[in-house]
């Protein structure tokens, strides 16, 4: 088994590509879940990172993706929001995870639910708050989140990098960003996390575009900015949905060369649980990939 703590994958020279899952519905079948991380791990991700439904909506089935990937021999990183959680939660659930082998986790602070007071979000107010706390409890391999274009609850970019400060005081080991679709804005970022002092290694997130309305959708509420050229793919193909995977595929392996010619050796890109996009683009990379 390859080294399971993500942070000694980040630092090797190896260019590796590392994808998320979500686990289905609470009251679904997980088994369809469970194939979907065994087809995924055909094309040999360097990690999969399991999501997690803000108050803890998902945490079984969470735990169970995180255990096949692991049981796939292929490190897991289970995301863990705050959102409702209390310190008696949270032990729980990194017991369950250390019981299942899982050394690498992903702290949010998730999504606050619509008509929820920021102030009623459990004993964890932020993302640092709970980085803090998993550190006093065992040796996890901590991450966060990072945010290219700001968080939309930040008033600023600089003040989203100031924020963002908290969760290296709070010794997380690296940053995943949020989807771009401009690299530009990555490598502005980059400069601006350096001038700040911010050196964690930071892992550039890529959504390839597969269905139309959902990527419109999700870039209005992440105020992710969609370039004319990504654009106006996403508009040709709207209704043409073999079209548009193919053109999301594609559009999506150019900004992964782009990064890795420019320096990144590690892109995680967000599946949206479908094995043939990750395969497509592992096919696409298959050369650069290799050892
Ligand atoms: P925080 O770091 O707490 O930041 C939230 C806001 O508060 C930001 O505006 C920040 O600038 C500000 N802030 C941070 N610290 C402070 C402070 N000390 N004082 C004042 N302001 C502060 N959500 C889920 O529910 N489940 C998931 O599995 C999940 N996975 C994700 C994976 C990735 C890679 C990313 C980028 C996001 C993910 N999210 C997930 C969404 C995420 O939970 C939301 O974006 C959430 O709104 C912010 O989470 P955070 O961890 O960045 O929070």
């Amino acid at each position: 088994m390859q080294t399971r703590k993500i942070i000694d994958i980040l630092k090797s020279d190896k260019v590796g590509i590392s994808c998320e899952l979500f686990p289905p519905k609470q009251g679904t079948e997980l088994q369809n879940s469970l194939e979907i991380v065994n087809k995924i791990a055909q094309v040999q991700p360097s990690y999969m990172s399991v999501t997690y439904g803000a108050g803890g909506s998902t945490v079984g089935y969470s735990a169970a993706l995180a255990k096949q990937v692991q049981d796939n021999d292929i490190p897991a990183l289970a995301h863990l929001t705050c959102v409702k959680a209390d310190e008696t939660k949270i032990k729980e659930v990194l017991a369950q995870l250390k019981a299942n082998g899982i050394e690498n986790i992903l702290a949010l602070r998730g999504d606050i639910p619509a008509g929820m007071e920021k102030d009623a979000m459990g004993s964890f107010a932020h993302a640092s708050d709970l980085m803090h706390f998993i550190k006093e409890q065992g040796d996890f391999c901590i991450g966060g989140a990072a945010y290219p274009e700001g968080h939309p609850e930040s008033g600023s970019l600089a003040q989203d990098i100031a924020n963002t400060r908290y969760k290296v005081e709070a010794g997380v080991d690296f940053l995943v960003t949020q989807m771009f679709f401009d690299n530009t804005i990555l490598y502005n970022y980059m400069f601006r996390l350096l001038q700040a002092g911010i050196n964690v290694p930071v892992v550039p997130g890529i959504m390839p575009a597969t269905n139309a309305s959902q990527i419109i959708r999700i870039c209005q509420l992440s105020g992710t900015k969609l370039p004319p050229q990504f654009r106006a793919m996403v508009e040709r193909f709207a209704d043409k949905p073999a079209a548009l995977k193919q053109a999301g595929i594609a559009y999506a392996t150019g900004q992964i060369i782009d990064l890795i010619a420019n320096g990144f050796n590690h892109v995680h890109i967000y599946t949206m649980n479908r094995p043939e996009i990750i395969g497509g683009i592992m096919a696409n990379l298959s050369e650069i990939v290799k050892d």
